[in-house]
């Protein structure tokens, strides 16, 4: 039987680190690389052991050299047969070249950056990645793999009716058997969960104390408004990267223009959204038009007329959850 940790820096699957010690079985910790994590989440993540006597977590990352290398083959044979002009074909195979950020090739390669609606980023970027390169190697030695997950009940109205063991057939091609166990599921408080971790020794990711409500990509495309105030005024180089990273994926779009946070969002971008697609009068780079990251941090400073709304509420977070939280991935 082989036990398997996912680890992201964040306090659930730390402490699910420290109840599978607590447990004294062997186990293998993993943690998925997206390329957009904060530093002291990497620190977080490569120092547990250290700090607890565990095994050391093994970092995994999505590869997508091939599908961009794909994309610029379909690019050369068909772009210009559909009408796309030959500057911005010549602009997107420019710039379509893997640069080993994993987060960032994935949306080079999809030629958009994820949305709530189209939140491809958790699987391409951590269940996939994790499940080739880690889970699927011992199912096919016919291992019995048990995937522990620090999932809370409490956390979430999804959350409330998950079974703390459970048996997957999503692997039924090859020899082994799957189950994901939750260890945290009956936990109901955070302090809870900061104590498990502490009793190994480690303190909370220093990205809490900063006012973060979950660890994972920094930021997460589901951010809050408050979260991406805080990343701007704490650590204005993280927008900086995002404002290139739109630029690049810009580049490779057929439409010439992407952004990090999905515009239709906030209902005063999403009206001149609405009219700009209306009118056929689309700037070719709508981030020289001002829509993009840069905008979207200016309004979440604001907290007067209709800029109010939140990317995504704090409370509609909590009770709904995301993707990622879903899996365990962040928290
Ligand atoms: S933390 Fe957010 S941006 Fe990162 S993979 Fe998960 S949902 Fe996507």
């Amino acid at each position: 039987m082989k036990h398997v940790v996912s680890v992201s820096g964040g306090k659930d699957s730390t402490a699910t680190y420290c109840r599978a010690i607590e447990r004294g079985l062997p186990f293998r910790a993993v943690a998925a690389d997206t390329g957009n994590e904060h530093p002291a989440t990497y620190e977080a993540v490569n120092t547990l052991h250290e700090k607890t006597g565990g095994p050391k977590v093994e970092w995994v990352k999505a590869d997508f050299a091939d599908r961009i290398a794909g994309k610029r083959r379909f690019i050369e044979r068909n772009w210009e047969d559909h009408g796309v002009p030959a500057d911005l074909v010549a602009r997107a195979l420019d710039v379509l070249h893997p640069t080993g950020n994993p987060f960032l090739d994935l949306c080079l390669w999809k030629g958009r950056f994820p949305s709530r609606k189209a939140q491809f980023c958790t699987a391409e970027l951590k269940v996939m990645p994790i499940d080739k390169q880690v889970t699927r190697p011992l199912l096919a030695t016919g291992a019995t793999v048990i995937s522990w997950q620090g999932v809370r009940a409490a956390e979430s109205i999804v959350r409330r009716d998950l079974p703390p063991f459970q048996r997957l057939v999503s692997h039924n091609d090859l020899p082994g058997r799957l189950y994901v166990f939750r260890p945290l599921l009956r936990v109901t408080s955070v302090d809870e969960v900061f104590a498990i971790a502490r009793r190994h020794g480690v303190e909370p990711n220093p990205l809490y104390g900063w006012g973060l409500k979950r660890v994972g990509c920094f930021p997460c495309i589901n951010c809050s408004k408050a979260e991406l105030a805080l990343v701007d005024r704490r650590f204005p180089e993280q927008v900086d990267r995002l404002e290139e990273w739109e630029r690049l994926v810009s580049e490779a779009c057929k439409r010439g223009h992407a952004t990090f946070f999905a515009i239709v969002n906030d209902p005063i971008m999403r009206d001149e959204w609405v009219d700009l697609d209306r009118s056929g009068n689309i700037p070719n780079d709508l981030i020289g038009a001002g829509f993009g990251v840069r905008r979207m941090v200016e309004w979440a400073k604001t907290d007067r007329g209709g800029r109010q709304y939140s990317l995504l509420n704090d409370q509609l977070h909590q009770d709904i959850g995301t993707a990622c939280n879903e899996w365990g991935m962040c928290g």
